[in-house]
C-alpha cells in the first residue's frame, strides 16, 4: 500500500480542485480517496500543485515523431505529406523502431500521458515480407512502452489495399497481411502481459467490406476496442461515395462497426447523418487537432458530435507536438474560429476527454481519481509561469487553457512513480534518447557543455 498526498486534486466533477486529497493505492489500483485531510500520515509522498488523472493519448503513430519539424517548410497537402511519412516508415526495423518508440513514449510520460493507443500498421519488412516473428514490430512497441512506463493499447491495424481500386504498393506493402483472416491470426498471436490488445480498420479505403466483418468480429469476441480512421480528408469521402454510394460513417454503420467499443478517429468531414450515427451509437470520436491543423485536414463538428452523444477523446497522432493540454483546448478554440462563438465545450468536459474518456476508448478503467480505478495520476505545477495565480475553483479551465507539458512534475502509473521532479525515473535524458533515435548522424542539438 502506498499513500500520496495531493496539495490539490481534480476529482472529475466540475471545474474545481479539492485541497489536501489523500490517495491510497494497492498494486496498480486506487483503494481510497479522502479529500480535505487535515492531518496526513507521516509516510505519504507529497505531490505539490494540482493532481489530475493520467492523460490518455488515444491515437498515436509513434514513428511519425521522426517527421517533426521536417515537413513544415514546403507546400502541399495531406497527400504530399503522406509521401514524406512513407519514407520515414520505410527506414524502420524492429530494433530502430524500439529505440524510437521508447523515446517517444518517454516524451509522452514527461507530458503526463499514462496510456497510449498505438494505431500500429508497420507489420512487415520494408519489402513487404513478414518478419520471422510476424509480430516483431508490435513486440518492439510493447517493449518500448514498458521501458517508458506508459500503458499501451496495441491497436493492431488491418490494412489490405491501397485504395478502393488498387493493391498495396511500395512501402504500403509493409502495412499488409495476406487477407483479413491472416490479419486476425497474427493479431491473435500477439500476447504481451500488461499490454491491452485492440483492433483497427485503417480506413474504409484500405479494408474491403467483407474484411470489415472479420475485424469487427475479432474485436467483439475479445470485448476489445475497435478503432478506425474516418473522414480525415474530403478526397477519401468522395472515393468512398463513388465506390459504395455511402459516406465512410454510413458504410461503417451498415457493417455494424459503430458502437460503444468503437472509436472513429478524426471524423472531420461529416454529414448531418454521419453525426447522428456516431452519436446514436455512442461511439467514441478521437480528435487530433494539432495533427489535423498541421496536415490542413479541417475542423470537425466536435460540439455537434458531443451534443448528439458521441464521446470525445484526444490523440497526438503524428506528434507534431506531444501536448494533450493543447489537444484539449484546440477542440474548443478551433470551433471558436469556425463558428464565431465561445464556450461550446466546458473546460471540465475537455479535461475528461483527455483523461477518463480516452482511457475508456483504449479499454482501460482509469482516468479518474476514484477508489477502484487504475492508480494513474499526474501532478501539475501551479506555480509555473503559465499557471501562477490560478483559481482553484476553476482549476480545470486553467489547466486546459494554459498548462504545458513542462508543467508536469510527477507521473504515477499503476502506483509507480515514472516521472519525479520532471525527470524520467528510468530513462533519464529523454531529449538525448529522441535525438539518438531520430538523427543519429547529425548529433544532438542540446544545451551544450
Ligand atoms: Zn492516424
Amino acid at each position: 500500500v502506498s499513500r500520496w498526498l495531493a496539495e490539490w486534486a481534480w476529482l472529475g466533477d466540475g471545474e474545481a480542485a479539492t485541497p489536501a486529497v489523500l490517495i491510497e493505492t494497492d498494486g496498480d489500483r486506487i483503494t481510497t480517496v479522502t479529500p480535505a485531510v487535515p492531518d496526513p500520515p507521516a509516510d505519504v509522498t507529497r505531490l505539490g500543485g494540482l493532481v489530475l488523472p493520467g492523460l490518455a493519448n488515444a491515437h498515436s503513430h509513434a514513428f511519425h515523431r521522426a517527421l517533426r519539424g521536417r515537413t513544415e517548410s514546403g507546400a502541399g497537402d495531406f497527400w504530399s505529406w503522406r509521401e514524406q511519412m512513407y519514407a520515414a516508415a520505410a527506414r524502420l526495423d524492429p530494433d530502430s523502431y524500439f529505440r524510437l518508440a521508447r523515446a517517444v513514449y518517454a516524451e509522452m510520460a514527461l507530458a503526463g500521458v499514462t496510456a497510449v493507443g498505438e494505431f500500429h500498421y508497420l507489420h512487415r519488412d520494408p519489402d513487404g515480407r513478414p518478419y520471422a516473428n510476424a509480430n516483431a514490430m508490435g513486440e518492439a512497441l510493447a517493449a518500448a512502452a514498458a521501458d517508458a512506463g506508459v500503458r499501451l493499447t496495441l491497436i493492431d491495424t488491418c490494412y489490405l489495399r491501397g485504395g478502393f481500386d488498387r493493391p498495396l504498393q511500395g512501402v504500403q506493402r509493409r502495412f499488409g497481411d495476406d487477407d483479413a483472416d491472416a490479419w486476425a491470426d497474427r493479431a491473435a498471436a500477439f500476447a504481451v502481459p500488461g499490454v491491452r490488445r485492440a483492433a483497427a480498420v485503417h480506413s474504409v479505403r484500405a479494408v474491403p467490406p467483407t474484411a470489415l466483418a472479420t475485424v469487427a468480429g475479432w474485436a467483439a469476441e475479445r470485448d476489445a476496442p475497435l478503432h478506425v480512421h474516418v473522414s480525415e480528408q474530403r478526397a477519401e469521402n468522395a472515393a468512398c461515395v463513388e465506390a459504395t454510394g455511402m459516406t465512410p460513417v454510413r458504410l461503417l454503420a451498415e457493417q455494424g462497426i459503430l458502437g460503444a467499443r468503437t472509436t472513429a478517429v478524426h471524423a472531420t468531414h461529416l454529414t448531418t447523418d454521419d453525426v447522428t450515427l456516431l452519436g446514436q451509437t455512442r461511439s467514441f470520436v478521437c480528435l487530433c487537432p494539432t495533427t489535423e491543423r498541421s496536415l490542413a485536414d479541417g475542423i470537425g463538428p466536435a460540439a455537434d458530435l458531443a451534443r448528439t452523444g458521441a464521446r470525445l477523446c484526444l490523440g497526438s497522432d503524428s506528434h507534431a507536438v506531444v501536448d494533450l493540454f493543447e489537444e484539449a483546448r484546440a477542440v474548443e478554440l478551433d470551433e471558436r474560429l469556425l463558428t464565431g462563438r465561445r464556450g461550446q465545450h466546458r473546460p471540465d468536459a475537455l479535461l475528461r476527454a483527455a483523461t477518463e474518456t480516452g482511457m475508456a476508448a483504449l479499454g482501460w478503467d482509469g482516468g479518474r481519481i476514484e477508489a477502484g480505478r487504475l492508480a494513474d495520476f499526474v501532478a501539475v505545477d501551479l506555480g509555473s509561469v503559465r499557471l501562477a495565480g490560478a483559481d482553484p475553483a476553476a482549476a480545470a479551465a486553467h489547466v486546459v487553457f494554459a498548462a504545458a507539458p513542462a508543467d508536469v512534475t510527477d507521473v504515477v502509473v499503476g502506483g509507480r512513480a515514472v516521472v519525479a521532479d520532471r525527470r524520467h525515473a528510468r530513462l533519464g535524458d529523454v531529449g538525448q534518447l529522441l535525438a539518438e533515435a531520430i538523427a543519429p548522424d547529425t548529433g544532438h542539438l542540446g544545451r551544450g557543455g
